[in-house]
């Protein structure tokens, strides 16, 4: 240990931080003599550099084991759970100026909330959560407010109140966010800022009330660190019966944004002005100003990088798409989807409520794409650079389609906060983006849609580790929200026509939009699907949205022989089953009375394409082995069963 300190202390940075060559230099002059040297050079390789590092990741950046985040998730539980439904006030207003230095991998912002109180009880104390991405500084109120809680290991401060904010009263809130990356750290360079680009999203911004998302969520880490099973959220139906279910809250925005003077930068709003600011050195700063016209979902949005920027119109919509200038490939394939999109949306969900609509790519270092009001953000390998093979389904056609989607599913009909709030906002972007992908493409892109999304579902069902539940309850279940939404959406769709189950999406929407609407619940949503479901498929839709259901229907052989006349008789041997899982995955068998579909059809035996339906019609199938007798009018090639995935 001895040794190590030093070693170390050569090794200390003094004064202004020096590059690691540098600094061996400078240690080996501060020692003297040949021995001394050569141990030097020993040390250096194996402690010196390790001195290095552990400076960097421990000392310039705090370092946590996975273990060390996991037991401070659990400690922030113990401690502040009690908070959870303590009242706590609404942002309303938000003014943020964003200050970019792309280069330097840095930014600071300055933000003003507007705070109001909507609980019908008087706010003492303010809790204010940092966020772990930035310094959160220079909190101030516009009243007297105290520090009386401030624990920066777990992120949790309390400011008491020196006179209670009563219902209706408002508060002005302003902070200070710096990024500056210093060092390495031990893994993962921070990306939101670079020099090819930034995208920073709501998670910089502190949050204003104790956040369960911070919460340990994987159940046997639980069980390991003495938590109990996580408490599962009130249910869709006490969410529209609580009395104190506040409506959802919308808030003003405007951001203005400093960026490098090559940068264009972007966030949600229309752009009221731009400028370029040359006395900042360098080139100079360029400044863009933008305001949203109407109160939106709170959010904060910032992107910003050297954009070639492709505009066109569609149907009054003022459409661009912001993009790395060597990064045009898909740009016309983007644009064609986000036509098709409004338009498909607009005539059977209701209009769009933007005049813009953008897609603006940030870069690889974040995956995915989020939806902000008009602003969608892409990674640059989640659109812009996916390869379009033919035949196979446009990958970026349909996620363009899906995140526009979501202008609609979540934007204006934003889902109450409780389980299965992603079977509203995710389960029906799939399903939107499905018929505009069917709209553009034809079915057959449509059914090899349905059958990935079937294929990942029963994939990730054997793996998933939490509980799984059904549709109607989904919680924190990629695999069910997006994949089995997918599909039973599908075979809903299949079942009751799309004028149908449009129509329903277009009442739910209609009801649960605005500041006053009901809470958009699962349960609402499937109401008014079920509302449009004759009684006969009603039990299919308790299968597929209230339950975990899994068929296996299977044909093991078939015959055909004539039967005079050109006729054939086709002879299927069926096999069907059908169980129900509960949460930890036991099935039971249960009885079946479903209609399936059994196709036969004319074209050739080992092609693509089944060829024209000699017979396609709906049978009354239950479990166990079963015959089906079918006379065609001519010769059959194939045979098959549920051939349009209406099951
Ligand atoms: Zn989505």
């Amino acid at each position: 240990p001895l040794l190590f300190a030093v070693v170390a202390n050569l090794f200390w940075v003094r004064g202004r931080e020096l590059g690691a060559r540098r600094r061996l230099a400078l240690a080996r002059q501060r020692l003297r003599g040949g021995a001394l040297r050569a141990a030097a050079v020993a040390l250096t390789l194996i402690v010196g550099l390790g001195g290095f590092v552990l400076y960097n990741t421990r000392v310039l950046n705090a370092y946590q084991t996975p273990d060390e985040i996991a037991r401070g998730k659990a400690e922030y539980e113990r401690k502040y759970k009690r908070f959870e439904g303590a009242p706590s006030p609404d942002v309303y207003a938000a003014r943020t100026r964003v200050e970019l230095y792309p280069a330097a991998g840095a930014a600071e912002v300055e933000g003003t909330f507007r705070l109001v109180n909507r609980e019908d009880r008087a706010i003492d104390s303010l809790h204010v959560l940092p966020s772990a991405l930035v310094d959160t500084r220079d909190v101030r109120f516009d009243r007297g407010a105290r520090l009386v809680v401030d624990d920066s290991a777990l992120r949790y401060r309390i400011y008491a109140l020196e006179r209670p904010l009563a219902p209706g009263d408002s508060i002005a809130m302003s902070f200070r966010l710096v990024h500056r990356p210093r060092g390495f750290r031990n893994a993962g360079a921070p990306t939101d800022v670079t020099a090819n680009g930034t995208y920073i999203y709501g998670s910089w911004m502190p949050a204003l009330s104790y956040s369960p998302g911070r919460e340990l969520l994987d159940e046997q880490t639980r069980r390991e660190l003495g938590l109990p099973p996580r408490t599962v959220a009130p249910g869709a139906g006490d969410v529209e019966t609580r009395a104190e279910t506040r409506p959802v809250q919308l808030a003003e925005s405007e951001t203005i944004i400093g960026t490098d003077p090559r940068h264009t930068a972007v966030a949600p709003g229309r752009l009221v002005r731009e400028w370029t600011d040359p006395s900042a050195g360098a080139g100079g700063r360029r400044y863009f100003h933008y305001r949203a016209d109407r109160p939106t979902r709170y959010g904060v949005a910032v992107l910003s990088a050297e954009y070639a920027v492709r505009r066109d119109t569609a149907r009054g919509v003022a459409l661009a798409v912001y993009h790395h200038p060597a990064h045009d490939v898909n740009v016309d394939r983007m644009i064609r989807s986000m036509r098709a999109s409004l338009a498909y949306y607009g005539e059977h969900f209701g209009p769009y409520q933007f005049d813009e609509l953008r897609v603006v790519e940030f870069p690889l270092y974040a995956a995915g794409a989020r939806a902000h009001p008009h602003t969608i953000a892409f990674s640059e390998g989640s659109a812009f650079l996916t390869r379009a093979d033919s035949g196979a389904v446009d990958r970026t056609f349909f996620v363009v389609a899906h995140e526009t989607a979501h202008q609609w599913w979540g934007g204006q009909v934003i889902p109450a906060a409780a389980p299965g709030a992603a079977f509203v906002s995710e389960t029906l972007a799939q399903y939107s983006s499905m018929m505009v992908l069917e709209t553009f493409y034809g079915e057959a892109m449509a059914r090899d849609f349905y059958d990935f999304n079937m294929k990942t579902y029963l994939a990730n069902r054997g793996v998933y580790t939490n509980r799984e539940v059904p549709l109607l309850d989904v919680v924190n279940h990629a695999y069910l929200h997006y994949y089995k939404g997918a599909v039973a959406m599908y075979t809903l769709r299949e079942r009751l026509g799309a004028a149908a189950v449009n129509g329903a999406l277009r009442r739910f929407r209609d009801r649960h939009t605005g500041p006053d609407a009901p809470p958009a619940t699962s349960r609402a949503l499937y109401d008014e699907l079920r509302a449009v479901a004759p009684d006969t498929v009603k039990p299919l839709l308790s299968d597929l949205f209230e339950h975990i259901t899994l068929w296996d229907v299977r044909s093991d052989s078939a015959k055909a022989e004539p039967a005079g006349g050109g006729a054939y008789r086709v002879t299927l041997f069926v096999d069907a089953s059908k169980a129900r899982a509960d949460s930890v995955g036991n099935q039971t068998p249960v009885a079946m009375d479903d209609l399936v579909e059994i196709g036969v059809y004319a074209g050739s035996a080992l092609g693509a394409s089944p060829g024209e339906p000699l017979y396609l019609k709906q049978h009354r199938l239950r479990a166990g082995k079963q015959t089906i007798v079918i006379t065609v009018p001519r010769r059959p090639a194939r045979a098959g069963i549920d051939p349009r995935r209406t099951l």
